[in-house]
């Protein structure tokens, strides 16, 4: 028998849900079964032109050197120039780290500020590798449970009991992956004011979707409320904004001690990241934006779609995600039923009767702390959407 050599520290993390149920609807197409895959976040649209364009003349122009560990200046400069035009926000380039996407910016903001048996806040349903992150630099995740009747937002008084004194961060996601809610700027406030009396907690803003944004109203930045802006970190990127998941950038925009213990780590692990990816992420936040929009526009049609179609389904309780690209319904009405050959006891089981017997993948709502829910991305076609919904119609039909 072989020695068990995988370390603790990696045993005790869960695998990434998102990216095994896309892993597992994608061996399935390639058997020759027609599956509709909503379980992976990631636009189905193609990088724009100009981003490649720029990436091309990266590459001519010689761009294959290591670039410095936090990033080109030139392009922490252009995430500057992005956080002042669209935030109102003043960073220097020397607060910004560029990571290999706004996984690894998270994932080394929390090895950066977090020690042995702290404890960190995480509204939940959350997404899928906040707790494992969390775990993985030692500490311990706090996980404040929300539901669709309060919009799967948490109010100021469940954020301070929730904080103890081993609390020493609490992760924000708005708009939010897995359930689509935004935080209005009045419920931001209301957050903040609970925070200015734990001076310990460091503020971690998930930012990811700011732009897929339903509300008409402007985003509002965490980093915007000055109470709290030396102790709030930013995480964001160009993989849903730009439609630019495969390039793998992302940036924490941070008080300047932690940025520059960030870098430091970073200069042992990764050293600066993909230099032609940083390239084409500087044309993204140099050039035109137009084509942000445009993919706003079509996310926000399908939300209405989807939210159409599953509101039509008896047993989906549903609300109206006001960003991101996905729809959280509440599913527990189907647990205990049975299509007469197998019974769904757990959201897990749901996901996987849709996926074999509808052909359509999703995620279960256990993988975000949330075990009565099922994730839908309706980052596909309206055509993939509308089928997808008909065959999960009827498959939820049969189960009595
Ligand atoms: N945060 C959230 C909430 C996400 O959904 C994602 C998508 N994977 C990320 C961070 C990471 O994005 P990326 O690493 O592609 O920049
Ligand atoms: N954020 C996406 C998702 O939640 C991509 C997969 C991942 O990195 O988790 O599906």
């Amino acid at each position: 028998m072989r020695m068990d050599r995988i370390s603790n520290r990696v045993k005790s993390l869960a695998a990434s849900q998102t990216l095994a149920m896309s892993q597992k609807s994608n061996e399935m197409k390639a058997a020759g079964i027609d599956v509709i895959n909503l379980s992976v976040g990631e636009p189905d649209f193609h990088t724009p032109a100009h981003i490649k364009a720029a990436a091309v003349k990266a590459i001519d122009e010689n761009y294959t050197f290591y670039s410095p560990v936090p990033g080109y200046l030139s392009l922490r400069k252009a995430i500057a120039g992005k956080l002042s035009r669209e935030n109102g926000l003043t960073y220097a380039p020397e607060q910004i780290v560029v990571g290999n996407g706004a996984k690894h910016a998270l994932a080394e903001v929390l090895l950066a500020i977090l020690n042995d048996g702290d404890e960190v806040v995480i509204p939940t349903p959350a997404w899928v590798s906040y707790t494992e992150l969390v775990k993985l630099a030692g500490a311990r995740p706090v996980e404040v449970l929300t539901g669709i009747d309060s919009d799967f937002k948490i109010s100021a008084d469940q954020l301070r009991s929730a904080i103890g004194p081993r609390t020493r961060a609490l992760i924000l996601c708005s708009p939010s992956n897995p359930t689509g809610s935004v935080y209005s700027a009045d419920e931001l406030r209301a957050l903040v004011d609970a925070l200015v009396d734990f001076p310990q907690v460091t503020i971690i803003a998930d930012e990811i979707y700011e732009h897929i944004l339903y509300t008409g109203k402007p985003f509002v930045s965490l980093g915007s409320f000055p109470e709290i802006a030396d102790r709030t970190v930013l995480i964001n990127g160009v993989s849903k904004a730009y439609a630019m998941t495969g390039w793998r950038i992302g940036y924490c925009a941070a008080p300047a001690d932690i940025a520059k213990a960030v870098s430091k780590l970073q200069g042992q692990m990764t050293a600066g990241v993909s230099s032609i990816a940083q390239k084409a992420a500087e044309a993204a936040y140099t050039g035109p934006q137009e084509c942000v929009e445009e993919m706003r526009r079509a996310f926000e049609r399908r939300r209405d779609l989807v939210v159409r179609l599953a509101s039509g389904i008896p047993g989906l309780k549903v609300n109206k995600p006001e960003g991101a690209f996905y729809l959280f319904p509440e599913v527990s009405h189907y647990f205990g039923r049975s299509d007469g050959r197998r019974t769904i006891v757990s959201s897990a089981d749901l996901a996987m009767y849709l996926l074999e017997e509808a052909h359509v993948a999703t995620v279960a709502g256990d993988a975000f702390g949330a075990p009565g829910y099922l994730r839908l991305s309706y980052a596909a076609s309206d055509e993939a959407i509308t089928e997808a919904m008909r065959r999960i119609a009827h498959a939820l039909e049969r189960l009595k």
